[in-house]
């Protein structure tokens, strides 16, 4: 067969069917735990001014160095395409007042995001994010609860065991400062062991340096000095107090000291989910706080902490795990036809059954009856109802068991309460669907 004239762009992928399913699962367990903490969705534009992502992210990160999509306008305007969640998120709570709001303000957000990397297993340059921000409390409790519901969410995905949750402090901005210092100390003179990315990362970004995938930099990570030498009191209260918090809460974590995150706008707590086979290059989440963000793009100082995780990652690991979510799409009554006073029926009959709050697909076309099953076959439906010129006259119509290949007739009259009660409906008759 030859290729299609058209393809998806290299790296962007259609979500079909069966991925929705899973699509569906992960928002629907994703909604449920932000909900239950308080959590009110928000969706950002698909894309911003380039600077609300160089200024917070930071122009010296993998993202806005070298993954951004950026557009540009007939006026010579500048637009990228979000490739992370916090940041708009954060232009829309100043711009839209919120920082007048009484405190914590909970967000969550399920959204596309765009990343121009080379396309890998797990890596695309269109992929969907969920995430969640709380803004406006320092408190470490509130570092642990974040971090809590995102390894509840992982629970209830069912991908928790293939994870280990990564934790480490970052300090706060002065100690960074400090510790930059001492990095740049150590590394002055042992540039030639570098890739060529940490010789730039050591003038532009030198915290990065620990968190290389290369080799060789690894070794000089593992030997550079030590954050616990410069971290604040204060800081290391922060930590001591979330690691307690996290104890009481049962969630398992491990320290890792070389974990910096790839964004400039983190502070103290820094958490990802690493796979336990692949270690981080298979995270499927990660998060952290970002106090000083708010006042770098304009709003008042203002502590917040936030998690995003990658959709794709995770049903790749629900996959992995075996994992099939509830199909609700599937069909449960297919209704077949022949002859036009038949056809006629039918309609009612499919719309009555649809009431009852059951998946019906009907033939529609002028297809033979061996035809119209292999098609209730194919479709996976648990029944067929079946009206001939017969069944109509005589007031009936056949009952297809399509797992077990028998059927019985019987009279239309009261089919679709037994049909209701046969697949356990739920009535949407008479009921307005906003009106739960
Ligand atoms: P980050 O904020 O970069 O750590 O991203 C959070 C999560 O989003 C990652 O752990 C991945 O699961 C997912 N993610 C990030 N970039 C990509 C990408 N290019 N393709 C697919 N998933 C991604």
């Amino acid at each position: 067969m030859s290729a299609p004239l058209y393809q998806s762009p290299k790296g962007v992928h259609d979500v079909l069917p069966d991925d929705h399913l899973y699509f569906s699962f992960i928002k629907k367990v994703v909604r449920h735990h932000c909900r239950r903490a308080g959590f009110r969705r928000i969706s950002t534009p698909m894309f911003e001014n380039v600077d609300v992502f160089t200024r917070s992210i930071g122009s010296t990160s993998d993202i806005v160095e070298k993954e951004m999509f950026t557009l540009e306008s007939k006026s010579g305007k500048k637009f990228a395409l979000k490739p992370e969640g916090t940041a708009g998120v954060i232009r829309a709570y100043i711009q839209h007042g919120m920082q007048q709001l009484p405190k914590p303000i909970q967000l969550y957000y399920v959204e596309p995001h765009f990343r121009y990397n080379r396309p890998q297993k797990g890596r695309f340059r269109q992929f969907h994010q969920f995430g969640f921000e709380l803004i406006g409390e320092s408190d470490p409790a509130v570092d642990a609860q974040i971090i809590n519901i995102s390894h509840r969410i992982n629970q209830d995905l069912g991908i928790d065991d293939r994870l280990t949750l990564q934790l480490n402090t970052i300090g706060s901005m002065t100690d960074r400062e400090k510790f930059k210092e001492d990095l740049i100390n150590f590394y002055t003179g042992k540039e030639r062991s570098l890739c060529e990315d940490c010789k730039r990362r050591m003038k532009e970004n030198p915290l990065r340096l620990l968190d290389c995938k290369e080799e060789d930099c690894q070794i000089l990570a593992s030997m550079a000095p030590k954050f616990e030498n410069v971290i604040s009191s204060e800081s290391k209260e922060h930590f001591e107090l979330l690691k307690e918090y996290l104890e009481e809460l049962n969630v398992p974590y491990e320290l890792n000291p070389l974990l910096v995150r790839g964004l400039d706008y983190y502070t103290h707590t820094v958490f990802e989910f690493w796979s336990k086979k692949d270690g981080s290059q298979n995270a499927t989440g990660g998060g952290g706080r970002y106090d000083g963000l708010i006042e770098l793009m304009g709003g008042q100082p203002t502590p917040a902490i936030g998690y995003a995780a990658g959709m794709e990652r995770t049903v790749e690991y629900m996959k992995e795990t075996g994992i099939r979510p509830p199909n609700k799409d599937a069909v449960a009554i297919f209704v077949a036809q022949l002859g036009l006073v038949a056809k006629k029926k039918s309609l009612t009959l499919i719309n009555q059954l649809r009431d009852e709050g059951l998946n019906v697909v009907g033939a529609a076309g002028k297809g033979s009856m061996k035809s119209q099953m292999s098609l209730a076959d194919r479709l996976g439906a648990k029944y067929s109802l079946i009206l001939g010129q017969i069944e109509v006259q005589e007031g009936t119509i056949i009952l297809r068991d399509m797992n077990k290949g028998s059927q019985e007739t019987i009279p239309i009259e009261g089919i679709v309460e037994k049909m209701t009660k046969l697949l356990g409906g739920k009535s949407l008759k008479n009921k307005k669907l906003w009106e739960e």
